[in-house]
């Protein structure tokens, strides 16, 4: 009797020391850590970023703001192998608010210099599809700087060689809102982002990928120019990371 009132009492002391943070905050930061050697961070971010050169810029969310966006972090992220993310550089995901690129509201940018994946976690930036895309998005640029080290990212031989012959970057998309992302702007390109950079357009592939864009699904059986570069995407991350073969392909076209 009296060990379990004990024990009673002990759980109400834990419990009452833990409300005042996020208990799924307090969840994943402790998993990530162990897993993935992630760190992540609601709090204490100074912005602006001092190692964007000030380019990035927004408020930190607090532990408490954050549940949708772990939500759909826990979803995707649970989508690879443990390896890949070991693998991609990644140490940090900091979730804000008003975050800016360059001036411009985005929904999440990706920082070689710190490893940090910036992630706005308010509800004011795009829809839930737009959200879970960008963190693949964000992700795959760490897995660009990864796999191709010391290089200009933007001169990617294979790719460029599977692209459309008169395929052009930069200066061409649209900021005005698309009713579909995988708008097929121009033959070998997803969506409008996808044609300002070859990063840009590699990432953008990815993340429709990973996210299982049924439109993209559909453009791969017809566009040859995209299904080569798929090919070329899936070739590098095989070699990047065993684990990445068909039978992961095969894994995420079921995973919704
Ligand atoms: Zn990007």
């Amino acid at each position: 009797m009296n060990f379990i009132r004990v024990t009673a009492l002990f759980c109400l002391a834990v419990t009452a020391q833990a409300a005042p943070g996020n208990g799924l905050f307090d969840q994943l930061k402790a998993q990530y850590l162990k897993d993935y050697g992630i760190e992540l961070v609601a709090d204490a971010e100074i912005y602006p970023v001092a190692d964007s050169d000030g380019a990035i810029d927004a408020r930190n969310s607090g532990a408490r703001n954050v549940e949708m966006a772990l939500y759909f972090l826990r979803k995707e992220f649970a989508k690879y192998p443990p390896a890949l993310i070991r693998a991609s550089g990644v140490k940090r995901i900091a979730f804000c608010r008003d975050l800016k690129s360059r001036g411009t509201r985005v929904a999440g940018v990706a920082l070689e210099k710190n490893a940090t994946i910036y992630m706005d976690s308010s509800t004011e930036i795009g829809d839930e599809a737009h959200r879970r895309r960008t963190l693949h998005h964000e992700f795959f640029h760490f897995l660009d700087y990864a796999m191709h080290p010391d290089q200009d990212l933007g001169n990617n031989p294979e790719w460029a060689a599977a692209n459309a012959p008169d395929a052009a970057y930069g200066g061409t998309a649209s900021a005005a809102p698309v009713a579909n992302w995988a708008s097929h702007p121009a033959p070998g390109f997803v969506s409008n982002y996808a044609r300002q950079a070859v990063p840009e357009d590699r990432a953008e592939l990815f993340a429709g990928l990973m996210t299982n864009n049924l439109t993209l699904r559909l453009l791969l059986q017809k566009d040859s120019f995209l299904a080569a570069k798929l090919g070329v995407l899936k070739n590098e991350l095989k070699a990047f990371c065993p684990q990445v073969d068909e039978a992961f392909w095969a894994k995420t076209a079921k995973n919704f």
